[in-house]
């Protein structure tokens, strides 16, 4: 069975501080100069949108800045902020300031699994853009070739939300049983399995999150491969594989 891989960033394929520190650092630092620079109706746009979910419609640019500002520190997966984030770190990435970093076992698991046969998906709550720049400019060469797809709040919803999976195997034409989710966050696993995704709870040395029951747990990529087939999600309706 060819199984597609879908893989979540922050604490799965990248130590979650180094999401927080180079690309909320670096958006954080440039969006009052690079909102300055670019006034377009689309970022007008992204703006109202912004004005929208913290209510303040009167809100000028400074104000909206602070508001952002917040959001990077709470880490608010807001739709606006990570299409805008994607926008700015965009130049960080083309410049030469920002890298995807990524854990060490990443890039051989990709390859390996790739020429098994096997699919690449990412799903993030950074934008798609964000996603493609942090895979294209990984600091140890590029990832993006091994990766198929990219997903994101705007393509695909809330990670806690069993609907955003149900629309993700859809668009990449997957069984849900043959899909295999793996990422850091129980909220995100339970959500997947509701949709009948297979997953693995990936649980890093360094990382916050630790092993939680009912979920089979892995500390990194090379522990994925015996894994591959093995986590099986019963069909619902047509019996047993
Ligand atoms: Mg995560």
């Amino acid at each position: 069975v060819t199984t597609a891989l879908v893989l979540d960033i922050e604490g799965t394929t990248s130590p979650t501080s180094t999401v927080h520190t180079a690309l909320f650092g670096y958006v954080r630092e440039h969006l009052p100069q690079w909102l300055a620079r670019n006034r377009s109706r689309a970022v007008g746009q992204l703006l109202d949108a912004v004005r929208d979910g913290c209510g303040r419609p009167d809100a000028g640019e400074g104000e909206l800045v602070a508001i952002l500002r917040g959001w990077l520190d709470e880490n608010v997966k807001s739709e606006p902020l990570k299409v805008l984030q994607g926008l700015v770190c965009a130049e960080g990435f083309a410049a030469g300031e920002l890298h995807g970093e990524f854990f060490p076992d990443v890039a051989p698991a990709l390859s390996r699994w790739r020429s098994a046969g096997h699919r690449h998906y990412v799903y993030s709550s950074g934008s798609e853009r964000n996603q493609r720049d942090w895979f294209t400019y990984a600091r140890d060469g590029r990832l993006d070739q091994v990766v198929d797809g990219y997903f994101d709040l705007t393509s695909a919803g809330n990670k806690r939300d069993p609907s955003s999976y149900r629309r993700i195997a859809e668009t990449i034409g997957a069984r849900p049983a043959d899909i295999l989710f793996l990422t850091d966050l129980p909220a995100e696993l339970e959500a997947a399995t509701a949709s009948g995704w297979r997953v693995l709870g990936v649980a890093r040395a360094g990382e916050p999150q630790r092993p939680v029951p009912p979920w089979t747990w892995i500390g990194g990529f090379d522990e994925v491969d015996p894994l591959l087939e093995a986590v099986v999600v019963p069909e619902r309706g047509s019996g047993a594989r």
